[in-house]
């Protein structure tokens, strides 16, 4: 019977297996099925403190997780499809063929990347539909691509794209971005980006070979359509948080987020707690997952000591 599992691996999950390793409780991280989380799919993070020149995304997740195992958490691969209370107040994690016991478990399993819901967009994926940039910019070399949003991840990624295509198109349902006023600026400074205003994509397009050939846009202002070729799709417009293998031990708000006691990260089921981007829809920045992983950690400790 493990003490603490952690399930997930991103910043909330490496920083409560530091605090739980460091008070010896030998926890057991579960990976999910994106090890290292959503910064591994970023380019540079100039906002997390202590690195005042910036660090690569993948590059600080290493070192997250590297500080973990110095002080001995271990880690598993595993995708956690359910789990339950038993009567002894234990859970059981349930990953494939594999079952894990343990006294109390900290859910860090972040957020996925929102979809428009088109009709043919799960056969698109990675045919010119995508929603990372670092992973597949480098793939669109001088010609015209899309970003989709207008937060920072899509200024972000359109800066990103400025670096190999010919032009990067920011489409955007409104008229002005919801990035950070620093983003914006810069994103609307870069000549390579065409921003698309009041506009929505409401068809992908492809050629022959089932790749990604256009977009159909729709002007939300006066329903006008138009066609736009561009070899790739990105898309910016937000999350999904990674909550319903927790079934019916956690309560969640409607977007599915996982809801804490106030002001913690205590779940509804005692020895049960969630922390980082699965139950905050509100900061969701790497500092604030750490900040909650942290948290969740020194509550876990808390509670193993009580239920000794
Ligand atoms: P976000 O801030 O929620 O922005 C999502 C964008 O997508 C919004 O512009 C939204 O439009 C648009 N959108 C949502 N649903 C849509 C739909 N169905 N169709 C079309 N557009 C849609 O998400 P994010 O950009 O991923 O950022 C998430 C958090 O991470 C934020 O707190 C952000 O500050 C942070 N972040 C920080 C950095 C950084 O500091 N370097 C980088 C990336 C992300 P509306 O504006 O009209 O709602």
């Amino acid at each position: 019977m493990e003490n603490v599992i952690i399930i997930g691996t991103g910043c909330a999950g490496c920083t409560a297996a530091i605090y739980t390793a460091r008070a010896s409780l030998n926890p057991l991280m579960l990976t999910g099925t994106q090890p290292g989380g959503q910064l591994t799919t970023t380019t540079e993070v100039e906002n997390f403190p202590g690195h005042p020149e910036g660090i690569m995304g993948p590059e600080l997740m290493m070192k997250l997780q590297a500080q973990a195992e110095k002080f001995g958490a271990r880690i598993a691969w595993a995708s956690v499809e359910s789990i339950t209370r038993l009567a002894d107040g234990s859970f059981c994690i349930k990953a494939g063929e594999e079952e894990y016991a343990a006294k109390t478990v900290i859910v860090a399993t972040g957020a996925a990347p929102r979809h428009l819901g088109l009709p043919n967009e799960q056969t698109l994926i990675g045919h010119g539909l995508t929603s990372c940039a670092t992973c597949d910019g480098a793939f669109y070399r001088d010609v015209p691509v899309c970003v989709i949003g207008g937060g920072d991840s899509a200024c972000e990624e359109a800066g990103f794209l400025t670096r190999f295509a010919s032009k990067v198109y920011l489409i955007h349902r409104r008229d002005t971005l919801r990035a950070s006023k620093i983003m914006a600026e810069r994103t609307l400074a870069n000549p390579k980006i065409v921003p698309v205003w009041n506009s929505t994509v409401s068809a992908y397009l492809t050629d022959g070979k089932g790749e990604m050939r256009a977009i159909k846009l729709t002007n939300l202002k006066d329903g006008g359509e138009t066609e736009v070729d561009v070899a790739c799709v990105f898309v910016a417009i937000g999350h999904v948080p990674n909550s319903s293998f927790a079934g019916d031990l956690v309560d969640k708000d409607e977007n599915g987020y996982i809801l804490q006691q106030p002001g913690r990260t205590a779940t509804k089921t005692p020895g049960l707690f969630a922390a980082g981007d699965v139950a905050d829809h509100f900061y969701r920045q790497a500092i604030t997952a750490a900040g909650q992983g942290c948290a969740a950690a020194l509550e876990a400790e808390r509670y193993l000591s009580e239920h000794a």
